[in-house]
């Protein structure tokens, strides 16, 4: 079994807990509107690395000992859609005393998606909005599988972050805001919910690969809006 790796990162600190091996997976079914890694969308685009678990193990025991309060992570594009060769190595992870941590959209939600959570000790779910057409809008996907995954992880009480992207004219708007507060406080097994601002530093890999950039004319979310929805959103 291969992973098809975009990218690798030795010592992430915004992806969970600690300093962090941070593994980005190639592909994603979602075009989120806000996305800054469009990069990682096209699921047979050329990658960095191609390698199974064992040897992308390998990889992370050169950090072992800087990773050992942290952990790693797997993000994207979307784990899930190689979920099979997730759940392997989050078991090897695991196995030898690693934490494992799924950066994940949730909007794949099935019995391979369920068995990589067996061996994942934290979730960061994203949540783009809790508006059912809106979604459909922002991310070219419906809301069902991310509201499944949330109710899933309450079930099984898996420690949960949420991420929130707050994007001027689209996310930034209090009412929006406090959807998203009332839906999630009904989820005890949610740990901490990081607000991101959103920004334009991804806008040249629209440009790079010929795509449109979606926002276009949409200013960064400035340290006072952050503010402002962070103390609206407590
Ligand atoms: S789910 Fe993540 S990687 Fe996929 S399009 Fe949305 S922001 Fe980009």
């Amino acid at each position: 079994m291969t992973g098809r790796i975009h990218s690798l990162e030795s010592f992430g600190t915004v992806d969970g807990p600690g300093i962090r091996f941070v593994v980005f997976l190639q592909g994603c079914p979602m075009r989120c509107m806000f996305c800054h890694n469009p990069d990682t969308w096209d699921v047979n685009a050329p990658v960095q690395y191609e390698m199974s678990p064992d040897e992308l193990y390998d990889e992370v025991k050169k950090y072992k000992n800087y990773i050992k309060k942290g952990g790693v992570t797997v993000s994207g594009g979307e784990p899930l859609m190689q979920a099979e060769f997730v759940a392997e190595f989050f078991k090897i992870c695991q196995q030898n005393g690693i934490h494992t941590a799924l950066d994940t959209s949730g909007v794949i939600f099935n019995d391979k998606a369920r068995k990589v959570l067996e061996f994942t000790d934290l979730v960061l779910l994203d949540i783009k909005t809790t508006d059912d057409t809106l979604h459909k809008t922002y991310t070219g996907c419906t809301r069902d599988n991310n509201h499944k995954f949330l109710e899933y992880l309450q079930q099984i009480g898996k420690p949960t972050w949420i991420r929130h992207v707050v994007v001027p004219g689209y996310t930034y708007d209090d009412r929006r805001l406090k959807a998203v507060a009332d839906y999630l406080s009904q989820y005890s097994v949610i740990q901490r919910i990081e607000l991101l601002p959103y920004h334009t530093m991804g806008r040249f890999k629209y440009e790079n690969l010929g795509i449109k950039y979606p926002l276009e004319g949409v200013k960064d979310l400035t340290d006072e809006e952050l503010k402002h929805a962070q103390t609206f959103f407590n």
